[in-house]
């Protein structure tokens, strides 16, 4: 439900009508859209008190059709929100482009790969260091010791890290030596893990999950703002259907849809919605063309030999060809990439 204050209501109705809904034990959002001020109630506590609300002075009116996901939504916040991932800002004008292999293997060759990705213009370095897999007998990851090969990696390149995390338990850890929390998309309804990592300040990146629907992605989203988070970044990566082409049918029309839905910043993920990596260059620039924020790809040195996801990494120079497509398709829809 959001409550919608006339234009030029006085500051003594408005601290009035705040007051009369936080003493009935209302949790509420205040957001200045154009001249107008919205109060957006979160839960359900202050619903009952519709009536009452809307006789006070300074209401204009209520909407009770608000979207169950309030913090996250548009309807709340009309301007987009942008999210620092250490210096990088995402959200803005740039297309941020996040490249890195699937997992951390090895020192060598996490340095190997962030050195080339960061000349070819990756913004963010991405790689697992807990890696949920549909197999226990596939590699697990390199766990605090991949993490600490990516920290360093960072401080080889400047580039800041975004890795996975599948515990709960984790979550401190991985935030230690991290710039930006993943959620996979097998742990997107993960709902502790969700609070958890709601819990901590580092951003995170929020993974549709295989047969999620974006009101689930956006009600997922909203668990993590709801313990205290909002710098939510959502990822299409792909959704399961009939379709046995690509390992998953990339759902571009996620992204603008995403996008009238939330202010938070969107991206795409075309690796593991494809599976494949000469698909890759292509769902990368549909999506940018559709308005992404950022491409998060798989890039590894040696892919045929890759621990995890080969098949969908992109080569060295196939991720810096890539790259070039990708300005141009930035520069066609007003945006840029460095
Ligand atoms: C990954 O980024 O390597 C990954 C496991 O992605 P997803 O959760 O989208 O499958
Ligand atoms: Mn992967």
């Amino acid at each position: 439900m959001i409550v919608v204050l006339a234009q030029g209501v006085s500051l003594k109705d408005k601290a009035a009508i705040v007051r009369f809904i936080e003493q009935h034990g209302g949790r509420l959002m205040v957001s200045e859209l154009g001249e107008t001020t919205h109060i957006g109630l979160i839960d359900g506590t202050a619903q009952a008190l519709a009536a009452q609300i809307r006789a006070m002075p300074g209401v204009e009116s209520i909407k009770s059709e608000a979207p169950p996901y309030p913090q996250v939504s548009r309807e709340y916040r009309e301007a987009n929100s942008v999210v620092d991932v250490a210096d990088v800002a995402v959200g803005a004008a740039e297309v941020v482009v996040m490249a890195g292999p699937c997992s951390v293997e090895s020192a060598t060759q996490i340095s190997l790969v962030a050195g080339s990705v960061a000349q070819s213009g990756a913004r963010i370095l991405r790689g697992g260091a807990f890696k949920p897999r549909t197999s226990p007998y596939s590699f697990q990851g390199l766990g605090e010791e991949g993490l600490l090969m990516l920290a360093a990696a960072r401080d080889q390149t400047g580039l800041p890290v975004v890795t996975e995390v599948v515990a709960p338990e984790d979550v401190e850890l991985v935030a230690t030596h991290a710039d930006m929390l993943q959620i996979g998309a097998r742990n997107m309804q993960n709902f502790r893990l969700l609070s958890e990592v709601g819990a901590q300040p580092k951003p995170v990146l929020l993974k549709r999950g295989i047969s999620s629907t974006i009101e689930e992605v956006l009600l997922a989203a909203e668990y993590v703002a709801s313990a205290g988070n909002t710098r939510v970044i959502l990822c299409e990566r792909g959704i399961r259907t009939f379709e046995t082409a690509t390992r998953n049918t990339f759902d571009v029309s996620a992204v603008p849809v995403l996008k009238q839905k939330t202010h938070l910043p969107v991206i795409v993920d075309p690796s593991h919605a494809a599976g494949d990596r000469s698909l890759v260059r292509p769902l990368a620039a549909a999506g940018i063309a559709a308005g992404a924020d950022g491409v998060l790809v798989e890039v590894h040195n040696d892919p045929d030999s890759a621990l995890s996801d080969g098949p969908q990494s992109l080569t060295l120079p196939g991720f810096t060809e890539m790259m070039s497509l990708l300005k141009g398709v930035a520069d066609a829809v007003g945006r840029f990439i460095r």
